[in-house]
């Protein structure tokens, strides 16, 4: 049985590395009919943020890319599903303590007394890790300075020179050496396990076959082998990620912008479109194919196909999928997405069709915004394009243009179409030299949606104000 895990540390936000992350354990367990369990991995206690379960549950909701066991909402409440819970390490720490124990009796790991200067002193010399200096201390000395309540850690004995190999599902055959691994802190001395510790104990409860996680964590591998090999465990399979990073091919950091979900979420981008782009940076499906639906995904997933170099995030991309996922998407649920308050005063039925009409245009989901209100703005204002494009000949087309709607009893399509063959006619002009002031003299701008359906959604009425000011602002 696949059994998957994204195993986050409550950071507060969820960056877009996590979630492709996430996504291919969620996409590579339901491949498998596997499956896909959320595990929080707060140990650090050092850097617990409040409330970041919760974000972290609620980002991932919107996402859709949802676990089947692991902490969840339930009934407005945070509780675990499934059955090897608990799912949050600091839930957890009376069994890590039972295998630290083990650990120290098997003389697997033994206690260290070191002391922060001297393992700062040890860097400063140029020492690489921690130098053993413990590793083989008197044991009833050791007892006696435990017993005295002298403050320590655990750390884990690793073998001296010995091949750890092992076969990863995206770079391949991995061979490294354990003295390129130092005896690592398995238990810090206010008693928490640290991360390597417990994702190893977590990984085999939980009974994770793959471990699926960011290439930054290759080379803690090692140290995870052997204590599997300590614990008799059988290991699991891995398979770590290439990097997403920036158009300078350089690691995605927060420090140059957006990175999180919730950046991307508020900007505008409707999670169906950051997922479907998320799964290419990185991964292809083996054929032409960008625009997936999950199941398409889910389908084609496999870690053949997951490249081993860094996946580029290309905004202009994301841009290009979120405008498909726009232009398909309801126009109910995009005009709940909109701030209702820069909403007050216009008549949904009327936004309805202006999205509907506009929806192709755009790219993010608040650009909505700006065409809503050019429905509604009395003003005439002229973009830069449209002020360098103003010609003589404009200014009597308006005029007779706009007499030509007065006229108009039932102002639809039909009518208004009619005006502009009419206008046509007595300028005797056509194609963009008939079609650029009508825009402007509307809209303010050369460019804009279909031009007979954006003058009967405006209205006759709104036409003629725009209309009536063409004469002071061109
Ligand atoms: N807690 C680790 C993180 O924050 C998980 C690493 C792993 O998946 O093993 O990325």
């Amino acid at each position: 049985m696949v059994r998957v895990r994204f195993a986050p540390s409550p950071t507060g936000y969820v960056h877009v590395g996590s979630l492709r992350t996430a996504l291919y354990c969620y996409l590579f367990a339901h491949h498998n009919e596997g499956k896909y369990v959320l595990r929080i991995e707060d140990t650090d206690q050092s850097r617990l943020v409040e409330d970041a379960v919760e974000n972290l549950l609620r980002e991932m909701e919107w996402t859709g890319v949802i676990h089947d066991e692991g902490p969840s909402h339930l009934n407005g409440e945070v509780r675990d599903v499934g059955d090897y819970g608990p799912y949050t390490q600091s839930e957890r720490l009376d069994i890590y303590q039972g295998y630290i124990r083990q650990l120290v009796e098997e003389d697997k790991a033994y206690p260290c007394f070191c002391s922060k200067e001297r393992l700062d002193e040890l860097r400063a010399s140029g020492q690489h890790g921690y130098d053993g200096h413990c590793r083989n201390l008197d044991k009833e000395e050791v007892n006696k300075r435990i017993a005295a309540g002298e403050a320590h850690v655990i750390r884990m004995k690793m073998p001296r020179d010995e091949e750890l190999v092992f076969d990863d599902l995206v770079r391949g055959r991995i061979s490294m050496n354990s003295d390129d691994s130092d005896d690592q802190v398995i238990q810090k001395s206010d008693g928490f396990p640290t991360y390597h510790l417990a994702v190893v104990v977590d990984d085999h409860l939980m009974e994770i076959s793959h471990v699926i996680r960011g290439e930054e964590w290759l080379s803690s591998v090692p140290k995870h082998l052997v204590l599997y090999d300590y614990f008799g465990w059988e290991r699991p399979l891995y398979a770590h990620l290439p990097n997403i990073l920036n158009s300078e091919r350089k690691k995605l950091s927060k420090r140059e912008g957006d990175v999180s979900v919730s950046d991307f979420r508020e900007k505008g981008y409707l999670p169906e479109a950051l997922v479907n782009f998320l799964a290419l940076v990185g991964w292809n499906p083996g054929d032409e194919r960008e625009i997936m639906t999950m199941e398409e995904m889910i389908q084609s997933f496999s870690f053949d196909r997951v490249s081993r170099s860094g996946g580029v995030f290309d905004l202009g991309k994301l841009n290009y999928m979120n405008n498909h996922y726009i232009r398909v998407a309801d126009n109910e649920r995009l005009y709940d997405l909109l701030d209702q308050e820069k909403l007050v005063g216009t008549d949904k039925a009327h936004v309805l069709e202006i999205i509907e009409l506009v929806k192709e245009r755009v790219d993010r989901v608040p650009e909505l915004l700006d065409y809503i209100d050019g429905f509604y703005r009395e003003e005439l204002v002229l973009d830069d394009e449209a002020r360098a494009s103003v010609e003589d000949y404009m200014l009597p087309l308006l005029d007779f243009f706009a007499s030509e709607i007065e006229k108009i009893e039932v102002f639809d399509k039909d009518s208004v179409q009619a005006a502009i063959k009419a206008t046509q006619k007595e300028m005797n002009v056509k194609g963009k030299k008939l079609y650029m002031p009508l825009r402007i003299g509307i809209n303010g701008s050369p460019h804009g949606a279909d031009l007979v359906t954006s003058i009967v959604l405006m209205g006759k009425d709104m036409v003629l104000k725009r209309l009536s000011q063409v004469g002071e602002v061109l």
